[in-house]
């Protein structure tokens, strides 16, 4: 509930791009989740960090959501502002004709057309990771041998208060599917990333193979969020899975992807407690045969449904992914 103080604040600021009680659903690639207290889509860098700013002031907890394809929405739905961020989505290459400026709503699509046409190598593996520069940046997005961390050169943030600020690469601090310089609460506003000045042909392909690639071992075809786990140190999630038999394991509309056993795809009908049941379900078995803990690499918002959540769902911390002190926190705000 947004109190009507902030309420009325916040559409003053973004007038008709802003919607109350909105259903996210259809902003997920998996298409599950109940409704936001508001939905915002800014139009502008400005309108974003003055959005960042005023739900700071009000008390109103932010949580922004680039293409949606890492994310769980709840069946309960989001408290306070989702923003989306599809509107910014301004991309440059600029006079040195190796550094991409990219707004965070900017698509993978657009980056990765742009690197094929100029023959810039570096992010072709973005071809199959489907998202915006936001999601990218924030999840530290990659394959096997090449993330998005790596050609990365600063990152404009604005948040997690009226702060903005430039951070480098190194500040960034990017490990596995992980941007820990990034505070809790702060936004990406847009990325500078350095690539290569390549071969055209060669570029593209690079982006046919990962494509190709990914149409032979992944449920492409089905609405997914991607890898639901994150490779445990020298294992495989997927193979972890298969192993203990669950492939295909299916609860409600939501099943273990029988292509590949780290992905969940949604059949028609599911729920986010389908889902939530099943990740439940893997971590449980895979622990009681190999004493490994599956942490979940999907981004988990919102709260259960009214119901509330099984004693196997309420297994499924979403804590570590926001495991970082107060004190931490503190030091990572723009200053
Ligand atoms: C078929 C399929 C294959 C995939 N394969 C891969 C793969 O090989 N490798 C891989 O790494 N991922 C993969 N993914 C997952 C997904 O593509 C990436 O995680 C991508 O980075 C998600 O981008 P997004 O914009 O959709 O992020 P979202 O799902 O919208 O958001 C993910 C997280 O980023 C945050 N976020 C988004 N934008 C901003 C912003 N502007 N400021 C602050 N926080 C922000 C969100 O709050 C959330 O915490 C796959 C997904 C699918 C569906």
């Amino acid at each position: 509930m947004i109190a009507p103080a902030a309420r009325a604040a916040i559409a003053t600021l973004l007038g008709p791009r802003i919607a109350f009680d909105a259903p996210l659903a259809r902003h997920t690639s998996l298409g599950v989740g109940g409704p936001a207290d508001a939905l915002a889509l800014p139009q502008d860098l400005e309108e974003l960090a003055a959005l960042v700013a005023l739900a700071a002031e009000h008390g109103v907890p932010l949580h922004v959501l680039g293409g949606g394809f890492n994310t769980l929405v709840l069946d309960g739905g989001v408290d306070g502002i989702v923003v989306r961020t599809q509107r910014l989505r301004a991309l440059t290459l600029e006079a040195d004709a190796v550094t991409l400026r990219a707004e965070a709503g900017v698509s993978h699509s657009q980056v990765v057309r742009l690197c094929a046409e100029q023959g810039l190598s570096g992010l072709e593996f973005g071809a199959g990771v489907p998202g915006t520069v936001g999601g990218w940046i924030t999840m530290n997005a990659g394959v096997p041998d090449a993330e998005t961390g790596a050609v990365v050169r600063e990152v404009e943030i604005a948040g997690p208060g009226a702060e903005r600020c430039v951070r480098s690469r190194a500040e960034m601090d990017f490990g596995y599917r992980t941007a820990r310089g990034l505070a809790a609460g702060a936004v990406v506003l847009a990325a500078r990333f350095t690539l290569r000045s390549g071969d055209r042909a060669r570029v593209r392909a690079e982006i046919d193979r990962h494509l190709a690639h990914r149409r032979t071992t992944q449920p492409v075809d089905q609405p997914s969020f991607g890898s639901v786990f994150k490779n445990p140190p020298g294992a495989h999630a997927g193979a972890l899975i298969e192993r203990a038999g669950l492939k295909g394991l299916q609860v409600g509309g939501a099943q273990i992807s029988p292509r590949h056993a780290n992905f969940i795809v949604n059949r028609g009908g599911a729920t986010a407690a389908d889902v939530l049941a099943l990740i439940a379900r893997a971590q449980a078995v895979v622990s009681a045969a190999t004493g490994i803990v599956l942490e979940p690499e999907v981004r988990i918002v919102g709260r259960p449904a009214a119901a509330g959540p099984t004693e196997e769902q309420r297994a499924v911390s979403t804590e570590e992914q926001r495991a970082v002190s107060t004190e931490e926190q503190r030091a990572l705000r723009c200053r």
